[in-house]
């Protein structure tokens, strides 16, 4: 009984005497006991063990916790490089595809004008052109209405790198609307401007009809035969604003014209001439011949049916 009770004593004492915390004397009593029952010493044993287990279940805990941690970190870090790659891309992309695809505006001074054509019936007009850029293609066109004028458009022509081996596409065309007494200008934002279009200086219905006039007042010319051509501007005689013409004979047995984009087309041969005629803006319309040999303008239509005849002698 005595050494049942000294027994369940020693058992009670055992935690702390693993733990090392007991006073010398009971650290010394469960000593002594554990050296004499074996009963006891097989308890302590495996509670030791237990505790053991318990304290390398604890590490392993701090270890899987450390662990999650690092993945955790691991995958903050795989998220970032992830954002980060993505941005690069993003940019270098972006870069890529201001270079090659979107482009610039070009300065007007890399550009030419090839032609306008304005239509009456629908006020188009349409601007056709190209760059002179080495490896430089045109990317894409467009027209806005000037912000300090609006009857100014600017036609603005954005130019990009050509992608390697690829052909350069150099040649341009925009149809403006509603162009009807507007001036068009080739422009390249706050850097310069160049005016390629002037609705009153190219009012086209104005010069047909001139045209018209012209062939009614001037029997020496054929309608059939005789091709006028309208030279740009406004041209200021003996004190009034005219437009002048240049006429086109066209020789050959065969001869034939068309009026095609506004260019003058034929299969037959043409005779430069060597004059022109100016017809005034003002109504009733006043024709005079320009003269090139005497440089003069006169009213005699007869150097027409001379300067032809000249021609068909060649
Ligand atoms: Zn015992």
């Amino acid at each position: 009984m005595n050494e049942k009770y000294n027994c369940d004593v020693i058992r009670d004492l055992l935690p702390g005497y693993i733990d090392n915390i007991l006073s010398d004397t009971g650290s010394e009593l469960v000593k002594n006991h554990l050296g004499e029952c074996a009963e006891c010493h097989k308890i302590y044993t495996e509670m030791e063990e237990s505790i053991g287990k318990d304290d390398l279940s604890a590490h392993d805990t701090i270890a899987v916790d450390a662990l999650k941690k690092i993945r955790k970190r691991m995958n903050h870090l795989k998220i970032t490089i992830g954002i980060l790659a993505s941005i690069l891309f993003i940019f270098l992309l972006s870069a890529a595809l201001k270079i090659y695809v979107i482009g610039k505006p070009l300065e007007t001074g890399y550009m030419s004008i090839s032609d306008t054509v304005y239509n009456e019936e629908t006020g188009q007009l349409t601007v056709n052109g190209e760059i002179n850029l080495y490896s430089f293609h045109v990317s894409k066109v467009v027209w806005e209405e000037d912000k300090n004028d609006t009857n100014v458009v600017n036609v603005i022509v954005y130019y990009a790198e050509t992608i390697p081996f690829a052909k350069d596409k150099t040649d341009f065309s925009v149809v403006i609307p509603n162009i009807k007494g507007k001036k068009v200008y080739l422009a390249c934002p706050e850097y310069d401007r160049m005016e390629i279009y002037d609705w009153r200086t190219h009012h086209y219905e104005e010069v047909k009809n001139l045209k018209n006039e012209i062939y009614s007042k001037i029997p020496e010319l054929n309608e059939k035969t005789d091709a006028l051509d309208c030279m740009q501007g406004i041209t200021t005689v003996e004190g009034i604003e005219g437009i002048r013409f240049c006429v086109d004979f066209i020789c050959g047995e065969d001869a034939s014209y068309w009026w095609f984009n506004g260019m003058l087309t034929t299969d037959g041969e043409f005779v430069p001439a060597d004059f022109e005629i100016w017809i005034s803006l003002k109504t009733p319309h006043k024709i005079l011949i320009y003269d090139y040999q005497t440089g003069e303008y006169i009213d005699d239509f007869s150097i027409i049916s001379n300067r032809r005849t000249a021609g068909d002698d060649s």
